[in-house]
């Protein structure tokens, strides 16, 4: 009897209760051989990567996602949405295809392509997997990534794909197909004739997106899906797979909070999710040879996003600028390339009331500390603080009464941004609404990206006309910096040519 109950036992099973054996077992580590271009990222990564690489992979796969994110706030048409985002794939995150090989074997150059996009998409997810609402930002994102790949894919390694999912789509025999026929027909809009089609049945619940538009037939629990509609069912498995995947690694994030190693670069990581922040580099802004002065501020300040507007006609209104706005505002001007002697003029010669000694006493210091010329030894090797991103600005540090920091697009109520935009120039009737929804729906540098672009429309239409930019240089803007250099660099690229 013992040995009867003891042999219903998997012994395969039992292998797995060893605990014992598995605390101590020697991890394994595997390459991948990649055979696909399309990844549906059910196994982890296990093979070592540098730090280096692996917040770099991260940030890469984060833009690409951002700017998925900001065309679907913008209401971008799909078409729209691939010429935004190709040249940015080519850019960050290539994924040839085997075709494009020669030899039409995997090469080395696209097995590297295929980690990077591998190993990139589980490190965001263990970023990604704190709250709900990231979950759910990066599943959709992650979706539609895929589904443009997918498209995109070529069609016989498409199906070599799909075939390698082990999908449990059950195929409709002959004889269901023949007995349902009439009603195939009639539910599946654009089939003639059910036996020009190929049938897969599945439960309705995985094609929900199908049942929605009715565009299935739905019997007894199970959706009579055309291969035609292939795309749907893998879109929503992938979907269905990932959410899951997510769940999942939610609950075994606690454990990573003890590697202090990967926990702050997964922090920053989720922290920048929509506004990339830490895709920006402190040179980025400045604009080599531009004449940059405490005299020409004013003239440039036409070039400033609304936050730097702000502050800008503040200060020459009031005279002066509290504590936080001069910190925003003098980070700004040393991220555009205003030098430290030149930025102290400006603030001299703005702050009128002061005398020269109230004025050495009570600013300088603060604003030689901001450039690092003063303060610690860690403030000075680092030439003192970067200059904030909109991340920071629209997160951290809200002004209050009588201060003028922030962003206007969080900060302000919904008149009194109205009221600024006007005043900088802003009097579309269009473009105020989109910015009222953006701001509605708390996708503040999406209303600031989207009185960017009105307002260089035609800057905008020029260099895309005469292919001096290209998409790329066109991304979303997620710096006040940023903001400044490509408006200023529009300018310059489409000036007449001078007379003399
Ligand atoms: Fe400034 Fe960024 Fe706000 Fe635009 S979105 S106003 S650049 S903080």
């Amino acid at each position: 009897m013992i040995r009867q109950g003891f042999q219903r036992i998997d012994p395969k099973r039992r292998a797995t209760l060893d605990h014992k054996k598995k605390q101590f077992a020697t991890p394994t580590y595997k390459q991948h051989d990649y055979p696909h271009r399309l990844n549906f990222y059910d196994v982890p990564p296990t093979a070592e990567i540098t730090l280096e690489q692996f917040e770099q992979w991260a940030i890469d796969r984060l833009k690409v996602l951002a700017e998925i994110e900001a065309c679907s706030y913008r209401n971008k048409t799909p078409a729209e949405t691939e010429a935004h985002i190709e040249p940015l794939l080519k850019k960050y995150l290539p994924l040839s295809s085997n075709t494009s090989s020669t030899s039409g074997a995997v090469s080395q150059q696209l097995k590297n392509e295929r980690q990077k996009d591998h190993y990139s998409h589980f490190i965001l997810r263990l970023a990604f997997a704190a709250t709900e609402d990231l979950r759910r930002r990066f599943v959709r994102a992650e979706t539609m990534l895929f589904k443009f790949r997918f498209q995109k894919d070529d069609s016989k390694e498409r199906r070599a794909f799909i075939d390698s999912l082990n999908l449990d789509w059950e195929p409709v025999t002959e004889e269901e197909r023949q007995r349902l026929g009439e009603q195939l027909t009639n539910a599946t809009p654009g089939v003639r004739r059910a036996e020009e089609e190929t049938w897969y049945k599945v439960d309705w619940e995985r094609v929900p997106e199908l049942v929605e538009r009715r565009a299935v037939f739905v019997s007894k629990g199970k959706a009579y899906v055309p291969s035609r509609e292939q795309l749907s069912m893998v879109i929503a498995e992938f979907t269905a797979r990932l959410e899951r995947a997510m769940e999942l690694t939610s609950r075994a994030l606690p454990r990573l909070d003890e590697d202090d190693r990967l926990t702050p670069i997964l922090n920053h990581l989720s922290k920048s999710f929509g506004s990339a922040e830490s895709v920006y580099s402190e040179k980025e802004g400045v604009v080599e040879g531009a004449p940059i002065t405490a005299a020409s501020i004013d003239t440039l300040s036409q070039h400033f996003p609304l936050c730097m507007r702000n502050l800008h006609m503040t200060l020459r209104k009031n005279n002066h600028l509290k504590h936080f706005g001069r910190l925003q505002y003098t980070l700004f001007l040393k991220g555009i390339g205003l030098s430290l002697d030149e930025c102290i003029i400006f603030w001299r010669q703005a702050f009128k009331g002061f005398t020269d000694d109230e004025f050495n006493s009570r600013y300088r210091y603060n604003i030689r500390h901001a450039y690092g010329d003063v303060g610690g030894d860690a403030n000075r090797r680092n030439r003192g603080y970067p200059p904030f991103s909109c991340q920071k600005i629209l997160n951290d540090n809200a002004p209050g009464t009588g201060q003028t920091h922030g962003c206007p697009y969080r900060h302000f109520s919904i008149d009194n941004l109205t009221a600024l935009l006007q005043a900088t120039g802003v009097n579309d009737s269009e473009v105020l609404r989109g910015v009222r929804e953006d701001v509605e729906k708390n996708r503040f540098h999406i209303a600031c990206n989207r009185v960017f672009e009105w307002a260089h429309r035609n800057e905008i239409k020029k260099v895309k006309e005469n292919g001096t930019w290209s998409q790329t240089d066109l991304d979303t803007i997620v710096h006040p910096n940023t903001y400044f250099k490509r408006s200023f660099m529009l300018k310059q690229a489409t000036k007449a040519p001078s007379q003399d």
